[in-house]
């Protein structure tokens, strides 16, 4: 179990509000932001360059947490400053011609998805877009019916932004490695809630940002590529450091995911990441996830009896909540608790828009606990949406 007292303790933004928002970007610790500011400090006092060979052996230490944390090796590791960014560096390693098929989720993340839509517009590909079951969880039969031989990418969310679904990562896959089609998953709302093996799911690509339920700094993310990755493809963008200049004619890409990378970072906040992974180590991502999960079907319940409607898709359902308050905006929601120190997230259709238009929503009130909440807390925000609607 977790010491939540002690949790609280050390994440001063516990103090003085109510955090509900980790799906946006969780609260940090104390030491995720003593690394930081330490490395600030150090860059300010002896200088950058200076500063990072001072630190190198942390900073090389960074790879290694990512790599737990996905339970695999540091080689398959890259540092990038987004999930954004780590999946168009995936995205666009994968060579796609006219006539070409990316399949995804209904429930595909706005960023991904402009993507997949100049590709279309500047490459001719096709979006195939797989239906989910009755429970809105992706249907791994209707994945299965779908590849044929222009299918060249397999794109998917695993959670969704807008609510409590999982699709089932590690069935697509399996699928995946029957047909040999490259498979790119987003696991944003994933990683630092749910348990994650990169062997077990058998992704090529993983991507995710540090900010969300990792409690790591702003302006951090990872890419993971897999072995045949490696040695199948090229990264889109290249430098001198992922691809030393060895001759006037010639480059040699590193033989590891740091080929994805670019020589320069913000390793204040690299670190910070790393601490991040490393306490959500020690604490156990299992016991993470039971502790997340658990909160989030205690809010739903709280919820269901003040009267409010949740929108959750899914069966097992992970730590987004989602709601409205009738005849209120969600942004005037949002704006109205915050006012009280209760921190809850819009999601507006843009952010997984097939998923708004196919069921009809409006704005949705995203609520998203962390092991670090009580349920009083939750008593609190339930009590505040539910004073909103009378
Ligand atoms: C937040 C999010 C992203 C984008 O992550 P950034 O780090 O902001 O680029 C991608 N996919 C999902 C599901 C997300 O929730």
């Amino acid at each position: 179990m977790i010491d939540v007292l002690k949790a609280r303790s050390t994440t001063p933004g516990c103090h003085e509000r109510v955090h509900l928002n980790s799906a946006g970007a969780a609260l940090m610790s104390e030491g995720v932001l003593a690394a930081q500011v330490g490395m600030l400090n150090l860059e300010a006092e002896i200088g950058g360059y200076e500063a990072a060979d001072e630190m190198q052996s942390q900073i090389d230490g960074i790879h290694h947490s990512v790599a737990a944390l996905l339970h695999t090796s540091a080689d398959h590791i890259a540092l990038v400053d987004s999930a954004t960014t780590a999946w168009n560096l995936a995205f666009h390693s994968i060579p796609l011609e006219p006539g070409d098929q990316v399949l995804t989720a209904e429930v595909e993340y706005g960023a991904n998805y402009v993507g997949l839509l100049k590709a279309a517009k500047d490459h001719g590909i096709e979006i195939v877009v797989v239906p989910s079951d009755a429970d809105g969880v992706l249907d791994v039969d209707a994945l299965q019916a779908r590849i044929g031989p222009r299918t060249k990418l397999i794109s998917i969310t695993h959670v969704p932004t807008n609510g409590g679904l999982i699709n089932p990562a590690a069935e697509i896959g399996a699928v995946a490695t029957e047909h040999q089609v490259p498979y790119l998953l987003d696991a944003c709302q994933s990683a630092g809630q749910l348990q994650l093996d990169v062997d077990e799911l058998q992704c090529d690509f993983l991507v995710a940002s540090g900010r969300k339920w990792l409690r790591g700094p702003r302006g951090t993310g990872f890419l993971y590529a897999s072995p045949t990755i490696l040695t199948t493809t090229e990264p889109p963008i290249i430098d001198h450091d992922g691809a030393p200049w060895v001759a006037p004619d010639r480059y040699e890409l590193r033989a590891d995911a740091r080929r994805f990378e670019t020589w320069e970072n913000n390793y204040a906040a690299l670190l910070g990441l790393g601490v991040a992974i490393d306490e959500a180590l020690a604490l156990g991502l299992d016991v993470i996830e039971y502790h997340v999960t658990t909160m989030a079907e205690l809010l739903r319940t709280k919820l269901d009896d003040a009267g409010l409607e949740t929108f959750d898709l899914g069966r097992a359902k992970s730590g987004l909540v989602t709601t409205v308050v009738p005849g209120m905006e969600a942004a005037e929601v949002k704006d109205a608790l915050r006012a009280e120190d209760i921190n809850v997230s819009v999601s507006a259709p843009g952010s997984t828009l097939l998923d708004f238009v196919r069921r009809d929503l409006p704005s949705l009130v995203r609520i998203s606990p962390h092991y670090y909440n009580t349920e009083h807390e939750l008593d609190v925000a339930v009590a505040a949406l539910a004073a909103l609607a009378r």
